[in-house]
């Protein structure tokens, strides 16, 4: 089984995004927001979107399953109020399992977190747990800069968030680190703020006791871990100037990396640099580049092409990427036991 574990519902129809516009237009207009009637989003135009895009994905790559979540370059959570920000996600997550259910053997879920810059992180707990009772969901995706490129919220080693981690070690679920989209005009929302919170997030946790505290906890960091697989050295000497354990030691019973990079060498390079068991496959498709690569001819988002590719690497560790390894991270066999009905 090849399991993908980073995928996001990119392709609804304009209506959602339609509405999400007009939800941030009048957010602190009480009685508009009141009258803001959700889309009606039909079976068939779910069908319509997937079946033309990530399940037409899934099959002509050879892929199984693919962990699927709201789209999050528009979880936006620094546009609207906290208010709008809990609608938005319940309407997204409510969709991720519509999906879930009409392809339960293609797609299983991860939600978005109601999140918003200085509101307190117990108040995206309960989005959480109803997502994992009611909907069967097997993680969350958590925002480390919920301002949008402003940092303004503590790091994610922080007391503050505690209270999200203990629920997710209650329910046994992990967060894939996962920024949105960019306000800051310095900081390119896929090109660079995306990538500089897999990094930061990497450099918050070294720095922390945080695994102390939560040993079971776990994250995945996209996008192949951003800058760390390529400066791994560096993160090593300055764990070790700050006599730290090594970083196997010290992270790596907790943190994963997925496979989201987009051409060969890089992903060589994270598979000879990053321990294989804490590499999970991934693709995000369909996201951040959509376009054929003219050097290969193939789409820069098809990895399961580099992983395939890379010499040296054993059919058993080639299993753990694509499987083994994310069912460590992800209870994956949760969602046969999912309720049939919302
Ligand atoms: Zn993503």
């Amino acid at each position: 089984m090849i399991i993908d574990c980073h995928g996001h519902y990119t392709t609804a129809p304009k209506s959602l995004w339609d509405y999400r516009d007009k939800q941030v237009s009048v957010f602190d207009d009480p009685k508009a927001l009141a009258a803001l009637a959700e889309p009606h989003i039909s079976d068939d135009q779910i069908r319509e979107g997937i079946e033309g895009a990530q399940l037409k994905f899934q099959r002509e790559r050879g892929t199984d399953l693919t962990i699927f979540s709201p789209r999050a370059s528009t979880m936006g959570p620094h546009l609207g109020s906290e208010e709008t920000s809990l609608s938005w996600a319940r309407l997204c997550n409510d969709l991720i399992a519509r999906i879930c259910r009409l392809y339960p053997e293609n797609f299983v879920g991860v939600c978005q977190l109601p999140q918003s810059p200085g509101v307190p992180i117990e108040h995206s707990i309960a989005e959480l747990e109803r997502c994992v009772n009611e909907h069967g969901f097997i993680g969350c995706n958590l925002n480390p800069d919920p301002s949008g490129g402003y940092w303004k919220d503590p790091p994610l080693t922080d007391r503050w968030w505690y209270p999200l981690y203990e629920k997710m070690v209650e329910l046994e679920v992990p967060a894939m680190v996962h920024v949105s989209t960019s306000c800051n005009p310095a900081f390119h929302t896929t090109g660079a703020h995306y990538l500089n919170a897999d990094t930061t997030a990497f450099m918050q946790f070294l720095t922390s006791k945080l695994f102390k505290d939560f040993p079971t906890l776990k994250f995945v960091i996209p996008h192949g871990g951003g800058a760390v697989p390529y400066h791994w050295g560096r993160f090593r000497g300055l764990a070790q100037d700050m006599k730290l354990p090594p970083l196997k030691e010290l992270l790596l019973d907790n943190v994963f990396f997925d496979t989201c990079v987009y051409h060969r060498p890089g992903i060589e390079l994270l598979c000879k640099v990053i321990p294989v068991d804490n590499i999970l496959f991934a693709s995000e498709m369909v996201g951040a580049v959509r376009g054929i690569d003219p050097e290969t001819g193939h789409n820069y988002d098809d990895t399961k092409r580099y992983v395939d590719a890379i010499e040296g690497l054993s059919e058993a560790d080639k299993r753990k990427i694509y499987e083994g390894n994310v069912r460590r991270v992800y209870p994956i066999d949760r969602r046969s036991a999912r309720p049939a009905q919302p």
